[in-house]
């Protein structure tokens, strides 16, 4: 069969080879066409947290697809979504808060750059129209995503139409004052800032301190300026607590979720969105404050119903607490890689554990990849970066063989 898909971040080139086609997913565990078992070892684009194939979850799935599969969320209502959005409030510092639902992570980002917008729009403020990210930020490939992201070879093509005004610096050494000099001097055009918590993913797993995140949540409170906090990549355990903002103690305006919502089963995206923001988008007064604003799939029944499954088995089966006991072994298991002369650092934070190679390995990096592919074990690597991010229910084997095929593999390639 020839194969008709405009693949994402997939190069002309990669496609000369052929793709390995994957068709069952089971734990940690996936299988392809022609039989062979591969480790998850970054959770399938870090959503499947619980891996593949959670009898739990396919249940509420198979359940929900017979009673109702789809509603609209404008002006209707159906259960799942009523009880997730009171769930997602409940899982907030402060609980007084209601969902804008989409589809993918970009999605809810999208929702939240424009809530932001518009909420200084509704309160007379209309000039405060930026909404700014960090340096090396990621948060989607859609349009307003990327301008709040950053820019680089990937996304050069879009430069004229995505806007930057401004940006937050990438806190190298933890020092929040470079940030707050642009968050000052920009205060009267800023309608919010937002940041991925703790962790860079896409800019090769950069981690910056709890400390700062705090120190930035109160100096946008006191500039008047909202912070979104992207927990997409982060939430729902992969650092150790349920949120990443959860470290730092701070109770965000806005918290995007999406990947590990559904544990990866559906595509379903949520902005979680504070009262006093909420509150504004009223058509009582003078001015139309409504949020025109929705996609076809916001609130989708079956996607309710797998977040709701999801957060089910987290809180049953501890699944953050033990992915933080987890972390705490898979560092232990990872350190000896730290002597290996072509390691230049080693990462943590809670289930993500980083091996960043020096810059000469480059040419190397993917014959590694396919080398450790056919050892078994599906890594993606970030640029000389390695990574595990497997799903939260790996056992101490599962793990510790992955741990332990990397570094061979670093030193059979590297030596
Ligand atoms: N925000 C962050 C922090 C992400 O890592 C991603 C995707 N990797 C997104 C947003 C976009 O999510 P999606 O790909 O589901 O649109």
């Amino acid at each position: 069969m020839k194969n008709k898909i405009f693949h994402p971040y997939t190069t002309f080139s990669a496609l000369k080879n052929k793709l390995p086609n994957l068709v069952r997913g089971e734990g940690i565990y996936l299988f392809d066409d022609e039989g062979n078992k591969y480790v998850d070892i970054v959770s399938s684009w870090w959503a499947c947290a619980l891996g593949h194939g959670h009898p739990k979850v396919v249940k509420a799935i198979q359940d929900q697809a017979g009673i109702l599969q789809h509603s609209i969320t404008g002006s209707l209502t159906h259960p799942n979504v009523l009880t997730l959005a009171e769930r997602l409030a409940s899982l907030m510092p402060t609980p007084d808060r209601h969902s804008v639902f989409a589809s993918d992570g970009c999605s809810a980002v999208e929702a939240a750059i424009k809530i932001a917008i518009q909420y200084w729009y509704n309160i007379d403020r209309p000039e405060k129209t930026w909404v700014i990210g960090m340096d090396q930020g990621y948060h989607g490939d859609s349009l307003g995503a990327l301008g709040a992201g950053f820019v680089d070879d990937f996304h050069k093509p879009y430069e004229k139409v995505t806007s930057h005004p401004a940006k937050l610096p990438f806190p190298a050494d933890g020092d929040f004052e470079p940030s707050r000099k642009v968050i000052e001097e920009h205060k009267a055009q800023l309608a919010a800032v937002i940041v991925e918590p703790l962790c860079l993913g896409s800019a090769g797993m950069k981690i910056y301190s709890a400390d700062y995140l705090k120190q930035l949540a109160d100096c946008c409170a006191e500039n008047n300026v909202l912070l979104i906090i992207d927990e997409v990549a982060m939430g729902f355990g992969r650092t150790g607590k349920r949120f990443a903002f959860n470290h730092a103690g701070i109770d965000p305006d806005m918290v995007c979720m999406g990947k590990g919502l559904t544990a990866g089963y559906m595509p379903l995206s949520a902005c979680v969105v504070k009262d006093e923001i909420y509150n504004t988008f009223t058509d009582d007064g003078e001015k139309d404050c409504t949020f025109y604003h929705g996609n076809t799939y916001a609130g989708h029944p079956i996607g309710c119903a797998a977040a709701l499954a999801a957060l089910d088995i987290y809180e049953d089966e501890g699944t953050v607490e033990r992915g933080a006991e987890m972390a705490e072994k898979m560092k232990q298991w990872m350190l000896p890689m730290a002597e290996l002369d072509c390691v230049k650092e080693l990462r943590f934070l809670g289930m993500i554990g980083v091996v960043e190679l020096k810059p000469e390995t480059k040419p190397l990096i993917a014959q590694m990849k396919q080398s450790l592919f056919e050892q078994g074990y599906l890594f993606r690597p970030l640029g000389t970066m390695f990574y595990l991010m497997p799903p939260l229910i790996i056992s101490d084997d599962e793990l510790k063989g992955a741990v332990y095929a990397l570094q061979q593999t670093i030193e059979e390639f590297c030596p």
